[in-house]
């Protein structure tokens, strides 16, 4: 056995000691946000109770503080993923923003009418609808790699897909919805041979394995806090500094102008270009501690554990008469979709919800991807550091005594 010690980190979690109707919580819908640990609850709140104030402007102590607390935290996202200046990480709300923003700044500065944008199949729709928006905007094409029954990737496609009028690719580094590592490296090097740049939604890989943005050479990623055991309403937009530096801003106002007159206006430089309004400062302290949080552990201790969960469940579920996996490709992680027989995905999750056990059941946001395999929906598992092998057998007795009722 590894040396990590689960009890320990579950004490780290105040929301594990909850019960749910009754029953101890087996949290297990961590691909749409994971819980967070008491550091960075409690980072968040010394920010409010010890040095609160808006950032960048003030000349006063608290102002100072704060706005060295958030710098502090875009250095420790530089490092964590490891960036080669701190001024190419711009703080979002989110992978969602993160995706919106490229659209809108990339989109406005280098696409035309005709040009194609690459994803592929199972992307979520946060990285699908802003493209879809630029189509309509600028008329550009949105096409996609297609995926086989396992749910891989069909790369032989990619030579004949990245075409003269490819200007960007941006595909998902690990799906929500199963869980399938793809094989971005070989597409980053590929687009590059053609000099595509690439985007890389990071919102399902960030918690799960180590991110080296140099090592993969990518020209954009984008990810989430809340997925990282952080707050909600932070993200981050990883550019290289030579995009970021060419691309016009996203939104206007507040730290992203150098001087404004009614004559006209000139930016910031960045990161603040991208900027615009009060920053989410807390946020950045949390995501901070949750990057340390994860750090103290180790990503590489974390992957290998969730790795065994993931099998452990795998196996155990496929006692259950009837079940269809979705995805189940050689990589993959942490992500277990599956249906029973035609019990609706609904109907399993809410009785599995009244023993204490969270699943999610719907489309989850990848609704081509469902289309794909002709399904409206599935039941979702997805499991973090805290999970451990005894929720696993609660959620497969569980879901066995659901099927039973419902067969
Ligand atoms: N991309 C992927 C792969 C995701 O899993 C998610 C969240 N489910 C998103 C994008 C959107 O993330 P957020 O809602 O945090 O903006």
């Amino acid at each position: 056995m590894m040396d990590i010690n689960i009890e320990q980190i579950r004490q780290d979690f105040p929301i594990l000691n909850e019960t749910v109707h009754g029953k101890p919580l087996a949290y297990f819908d961590n691909a749409a946000t994971t819980h967070k640990p008491k550091a960075v609850i409690d980072a968040v709140s010394e920010v409010y109770q010890k040095y609160n104030s808006n950032i960048h402007r003030g000349v006063h102590h608290l102002s100072n503080v704060c706005t060295q607390a958030h710098e502090n935290a875009r250095k420790t996202v530089q490092n964590f993923i490891n960036a080669d200046h701190s001024h190419e990480i711009i703080f979002t709300r989110g992978t969602t923003e993160s995706i919106n923003l490229l659209a809108h700044a990339f989109g406005e500065t280098f696409l035309q009418a005709g040009d194609e944008v690459l994803v592929s199949q199972l992307e979520h729709h946060s990285n699908i609808v802003p493209w879809q928006l630029l189509e309509k905007r600028k008329g550009i094409k949105l096409k996609y790699i297609p995926i086989n029954q396992a749910g891989e990737l069909v790369i032989d496609k990619l030579d004949e897909l990245l075409t003269s009028k490819t200007k960007l690719v941006a595909i998902a580094h690990i799906s929500n919805a199963l869980g399938t590592i793809n094989p971005i490296k070989a597409i980053i090097d590929k687009a590059h041979s053609k000099d595509i740049p690439v985007m890389i939604d990071g919102a399902q890989a960030i918690q799960h394995t180590k991110v080296d943005v140099k090592a993969l050479d990518c020209d954009f990623y984008v990810f989430s806090g809340h997925k990282l055991y952080a707050p909600t309403g932070i993200g981050v937009l990883y550019g290289k500094e030579e995009w970021l530096n060419m691309m016009e801003p996203y939104q206007g106002g507040g730290e992203m102008i150098k001087t404004v007159s009614f004559e006209g206006t000139t930016f910031n430089e960045l990161p603040f270009k991208f900027e615009a309004g009060t920053p989410d400062f807390s946020g950045s302290v949390g995501l901070a501690a949750a990057i340390d949080y994860v750090n103290n552990i180790g990503l590489d201790k974390i992957a290998h554990y969730e790795h065994e969960l993931l099998s452990y469940a795998t196996k155990r579920l496929a006692e259950i008469p009837n079940i269809r996996f979705f995805g189940t490709a050689k990589e993959k992680t942490s992500v277990i979709s599956f249906l029973i027989g035609d019990i609706h995905p609904f109907d399993i999750g809410t009785m599995l919800d009244k023993l204490g056990i969270a699943v999610r059941t719907g489309h989850h946001c990848a609704q081509p991807l469902m289309q794909y395999y002709g399904i409206p929906g599935t039941i979702r598992a997805s499991f973090a550091i805290y999970n451990t092998m005894d929720e696993i057998d609660k959620l497969v007795d569980g879901t066995k005594r659901v099927a039973q009722l419902f067969g």
